[in-house]
């Protein structure tokens, strides 16, 4: 077994090892107040009218263009309307109007006045409601028990969910910002926060902007893997410009009845043109904003209503006028293109996984209010956690801060940090293995890796190889990463085989054939992917520079098109496996020959290992060193030997 950095590298995605799941997160986000905004708007409500007029009158006052609004009720047998007029003081009041019977034609003469009018249905206010009532009461009622027993089931965010408000925006709305985010608390992304210090200033001081005819984007389209401080970010905005936050998430949208979505996504909007100035944050946006048309088994009308709403109502509100739509994503490739054209998200900050520089910065904010001890190095700490995203990082210090706890210690030491990186790399750690022969195999293998990665040139140094089995891993070897890599060379991925490769080739060598066991499966699996990769993606083999699969491999592309089209037929997967076998087949033989050439040292290495459990990389350099200036022995070891 082996840790699962190189395929964060090599994907460029985070993958933390796929043991950490089952481990007890405990994150630290703030358990800020956030309100179901049903519970919170007074808007929806009926509005409370303190005088009353005649119909007639209030024609008269339609006539004289005194009416700004018109909220109709009762079946549109009674309006609240806000007017202003002399008589008035010229103060827009709201006054009740009843409204006789067979007056069809108020709705037209309100659009022929353009004046702004709603219509909203007995007792509940919900925008689906005489819609529903009307067409598909049945299936609601169907749909509706469907519903409350998934919500029974668990997810916090639709809870409180009725059949009655599925039209409802869910989105979770802060009136008063109290997120607590400033933007000293984001790290590591600099050039993000600095495209939105500037929204801050607008919003408040849109008059600096507005007085030079300057446009401030509707959207603003937020792309990065998760974790990255996207959510950060735009609470932060609203925080730092103290404007109500609206907070929802694209999945939240999308529903199994047709124009829910719509009805939901309209509704937001209304909302926050209501409490204009303020931020809309729209997490995981591609769940609504996906290209139509596209995905297995053609369209998806719902979605694509909603999807359109969402269009829609970014057209329908000006420029200026202070609501600011925040998008997130991890997939700008599948979404529509119509939602990045001007005037809806024409701006897109790429927030990526943050560099070394980054994460210390990063950690040194989580640090803020954790007492560390003097022997931790954030720095240190920064360089052995390439991939990892902001959220990770806080999460590991969270981690580290309860270690502490259990360990009943003032502060958080070295120790910890170690340990609660270990733990969210690759699990949590178990009791080493009893003196068997099983745990000398173990033994071979893992030092097996390490040798590799020490005589190979374009490998990266051994930070340490242990015995204590974590996650599902029964032994591992740790190696330090130099720096980030983006770019990674066609001798340093043959390295990385040869490497993964080499625990097996241990087990072989010195245990036989017969004696090989399972335990090198995700070796395998990963060796295999590094070099079907080279073949298929980075035009490392005899075939030539063809990109011959996309990123998800096998997969329809959900972008548009199917990626394994007219390039890929199945003589090509024929080439593939060939090409993939003898990349393999390279590395094995190279495996083996360090094996075979290193045989004593590695011998040392092992009974060293077997008492001491863990055997840290300076120690293993030093054992190595030692051993190549020993007299009278072959000489195997010779510092980063092998070029490939
Ligand atoms: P995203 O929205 O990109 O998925 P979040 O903004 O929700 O990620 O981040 C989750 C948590 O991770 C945050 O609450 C914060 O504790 C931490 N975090 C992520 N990125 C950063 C960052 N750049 N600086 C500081 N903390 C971060
Ligand atoms: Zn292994």
């Amino acid at each position: 077994m082996w840790s699962t950095i190189f395929q964060k590298l090599i994907t460029g995605s985070i993958i933390i090892g796929s043991t950490a799941v089952d481990f007890n997160n405990v994150t630290i986000t703030n358990p800020t107040s956030v309100d179901n905004f049903l519970q919170n708007d007074s808007s929806a409500t009926k509005k409370a009218a303190s005088s009353t007029m005649t119909y007639g009158r209030f024609l008269d006052y339609l006539d004289m263009g005194w009416i700004k609004r018109v909220d109709l009720y009762d079946n549109s047998r009674s309006a609240i309307v806000e007017a202003s007029s002399p008589e008035l003081g010229n103060r827009p009041q709201l006054i009740k109007v009843e409204i006789p019977a067979g007056t069809s034609q108020l709705i037209l003469k309100l659009k022929e006045a353009n004046v702004d009018f709603d219509a909203h249905p007995v007792e509940d206010n919900s925008l689906t409601i005489s819609f529903l009532s009307n067409v598909i009461i049945p299936i609601l009622f169907i749909g509706g028990l469907i519903y409350l027993f998934q919500n029974s089931e668990n997810l916090p965010g639709n809870m409180g969910q009725t059949p009655m408000n599925l039209g409802k925006s869910p989105a979770r709305f802060q009136r008063k910002p109290d997120t607590g985010i400033l933007f000293k608390d984001i790290a590591g992304i600099d050039e993000a926060k600095s495209e939105f210090e500037e929204v801050v200033s607008f919003l408040k001081y849109p008059e600096k902007y507005t007085i030079v005819g300057a446009k401030i984007p509707k959207g603003i389209l937020l792309v990065g893997p998760p974790g990255t401080g996207k959510t950060l970010l735009a609470k932060a905005i609203a925080n730092e410009a103290d404007v109500p936050f609206f907070n929802v998430a694209g999945s939240e949208f999308v529903e199994m009845f047709i124009g829910i979505g719509a009805a939901r996504v309209r509704d937001l909007f209304k909302k926050a043109s209501d409490n204009a100035p303020c931020i809309v944050f729209i997490d995981e946006i591609d769940a609504v904003g996906r290209e139509r048309g596209a995905g297995v088994g053609g369209g998806n009308d719902e979605r694509e209503q909603t999807l359109n709403q969402l269009l829609t109502e970014m057209d329908g509100f000006k420029e200026n006028k202070g609501v600011i739509v925040v998008g997130a994503t991890n997939r700008v490739d599948i979404l529509d293109s119509a939602l990045l054209r001007p005037g809806r998200f024409d701006r897109q900050v790429t927030v990526g996984l943050p560099d070394r520089f980054g994460r210390a910065a990063i950690l040194k904010v989580h640090a803020r209010n954790k007492p560390l001890s003097d022997d931790v190095s954030l720095d240190q700490l920064a360089n052995r956690t390439p991939g990892f995203s902001g959220a990770d990082l806080a999460n590991l210090l969270n981690e580290a801060a309860i270690l502490a706890t259990r360990y009943k210690k003032p502060v958080i030491g070295r120790k910890e940090v170690n340990e609660a990186a270990d733990r969210i790399i690759s699990g949590i750690a178990g009791t080493p293995l009893e003196d068997t022969k099983n745990k000398r195999l173990i033994a071979y293998h893992e030092v097996g890796h390490a040798i590799m990665g020490s005589v190979l040139q374009s490998h990266d140094e051994v930070e340490k190889v242990t015995l204590v089995p974590r996650g599902s891993a029964k032994g591992l070897t740790w190696f330090t990463p130099e720096e980030d890599q983006n770019l990674i060379s066609r001798s340093e991925l043959l390295a990385r085989i040869i490497t993964t490769l080499g625990g097996r080739a241990a087990e072989q060598v010195i245990f036989g054939t017969p004696e090989v066991t399972t335990g090198a499966s995700s070796d395998l699996q990963q060796v295999t992917n590094l070099a079907r990769q080279m073949v298929t993606r980075f035009g490392m083999s005899n075939i030539g520079p063809i990109a011959l699969e996309d990123e998800n491999t096998g997969q329809v592309f959900l972008g548009g098109g199917i990626v394994q089209g007219s390039e890929f037929t199945s003589n090509n997967a024929d080439r593939i496996s060939e090409e993939v076998r003898k990349i393999i087949n390279y590395c094995e033989n190279k495996a083996i020959e360090i094996i075979l050439d290193n045989r004593i040292v590695i011998d040392l290495i092992v009974d060293e290992l077997m008492d001491a459990e863990t055997i840290d990389g300076a120690e293993f350099r030093q054992l190595l060193s030692l051993y190549t200036t020993l007299p009278n022995k072959k000489m195997p070891y010779a510092s980063k030997l092998i070029n490939l």
